[in-house]
Formats: C-alpha cells, sequence, structure tokens
C-alpha cells in the first residue's frame, strides 16, 4: 500500500501515542522505534482492511486499547472500546470528539480533537475530494460532508490516503475557474514534485478548493444542470462523474 496515511498522534505531557488506523504494523512500529515512543491507543475510523490490518500485531507487541466505531465493532478484530457519535476518546490529556460520517461505509466515525484543532476523517474527506460512497448513500454522504464542513477553519486533518493530486486534476473538470483550487493545485504540484505529502490540509482551505464542499453551491448546481435539486443531488452527481474519471 503506498497512499495509505498511517498517523501516530503523541501526547509529551502523559507519553500516550495513539496511531489513527493502522494500514500496516511494520511503518508504524518503525516510526515508533524512530521516535522511541510507545504506543498506548489505535483509534479506528472504519473497518476496511487498508485501515485495520495492522491491529492484531501492534496489538500483541504492544497491548494497546483499541478503540472502533460502535456500528462496525463486529467487523473489527481486538476491540476493546466503541464509540459514536459525541463520544469522548483520550489518548493521555488530549480530548477527542467522536463524529459519526457514515457513507463511505455505514459505521464510519471521525475524532475531532477540539484543543489541538486536528480531525482524522478516515475515508470520508479527501484533500480536494471524499470518499467513494460505498456501504451508505450519497444523502448521508453529504450529510458527514456537512459535519466536517463545520469544525472550525483552521482544524487540520489528516486523510486516509494521499490522492489529492488525482482529486485535483478531477477538481478543475467540474470548477474550472475556482481560483483557490487553482493555487491549491500549484502548492500539491510543489510538495509532489518534491516528494512531500499533501495532508494535513485545513479545512477552512478545503472549503475555498473542495467541489465537493459546494454542493450545496447555487452556480454549481446550475454548472451541472441540476438548479433547484437538493445538495445531495448535486454531490451524488460530482462523486458519480468522479467514479467516472
Ligand atoms: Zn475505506
Amino acid at each position: 500500500m503506498t497512499d495509505n496515511f498511517g498517523v501516530l498522534l503523541h501526547d509529551p505531557q502523559s507519553g500516550a501515542t495513539a496511531a489513527i488506523d493502522a494500514p500496516e504494523a511494520a511503518p508504524i512500529e518503525a516510526a515508533l522505534q524512530k521516535t522511541g515512543w510507545k504506543l498506548t491507543d489505535i483509534l479506528v475510523t472504519h473497518h476496511h482492511a487498508d485501515h485495520t490490518q495492522g491491529i492484531g500485531p501492534l496489538k500483541d507487541h504492544h497491548h494497546c486499547r483499541v478503540v472502533a466505531p460502535r456500528d462496525e465493532a463486529k467487523r473489527i478484530a481486538h476491540v476493546n472500546e466503541t464509540v459514536g457519535e459525541g463520544d469522548t476518546v483520550h489518548v493521555g490529556s488530549l480530548e477527542a470528539r467522536v463524529i459519526d460520517t457514515p457513507g463511505h461505509t455505514a459505521g464510519h466515525i471521525s475524532y475531532f480533537f477540539p484543543a489541538d484543532k486536528l480531525a482524522f476523517v478516515g475515508d470520508t474527506l479527501f484533500s480536494i475530494g471524499c470518499g467513494r460512497v460505498i456501504e451508505g448513500n450519497p444523502e448521508m454522504m453529504w450529510e458527514s460532508l456537512l459535519k466536517l464542513r463545520a469544525l472550525p477553519d483552521d482544524t487540520r486533518f489528516y486523510c486516509g490516503h494521499e490522492y489529492t493530486d488525482a482529486n485535483i486534476r478531477f477538481a478543475k473538470t467540474v470548477e474550472p475557474n475556482n481560483k483557490a483550487l487553482a493555487a491549491r493545485a500549484g502548492e500539491v504540484a510543489t510538495l509532489v514534485a518534491a516528494h512531500k505529502f499533501t495532508i494535513p490540509a485545513t479545512i477552512g482551505a478545503e472549503k475555498a478548493a473542495n467541489p465537493f464542499f459546494h454542493s450545496d453551491d447555487a452556480e454549481l448546481a446550475k454548472s451541472l444542470g441540476l438548479s433547484g435539486s437538493p445538495a445531495w443531488k448535486v454531490f451524488a452527481e460530482i462523486r458519480e462523474r468522479k467514479n467516472r474519471f
């Protein structure tokens, strides 16, 4: 897996360290070794194998706590604690609020750390894109994106995959005149050329540049021939175009 992000969140005060999802054990072990951090928690966003298959070996080695979405706990091995909308999760002294963000999978959740202005959104939101609607429906996915769009503008978010470059190529076909999108395209081209990650991005920047966040914009609806349609239908149309792109 070359496009999966595994992220470690470390609380210097307590020494607690969480992996957000566990795509593969080996790179996480390597990062732990390099930092000298001890893995205390794994926070899972959804059940897909490319987010969970590292859990077993990591738990065997570190005896860490595994927190997973309540509605998907049966599909994820080694779970200690299940959570859903409004629940609080602590990683040492760091505190996250759980947000239900279904659509990509039926029970997908995101973790928002308000004091740290950090969000871990799994495969719901990508920079200049969003996840495929696999188990839910477009209406559900749109509602989930609205919840993430409502987070403070300066929230930095980490998603499950490095898809930004490909997302930009598609986004330009939907919003060819979006200046923020053009600016992000330039920034990402520089990062990609330097073999750097394009993540994290901020919610505020995404609000300006990500067409999926504009599904309730009348101009965009009009340009897609969907004037007067509910936002979720505009979202469904953009998502469908992306699937075919
Ligand atoms: Zn997924």
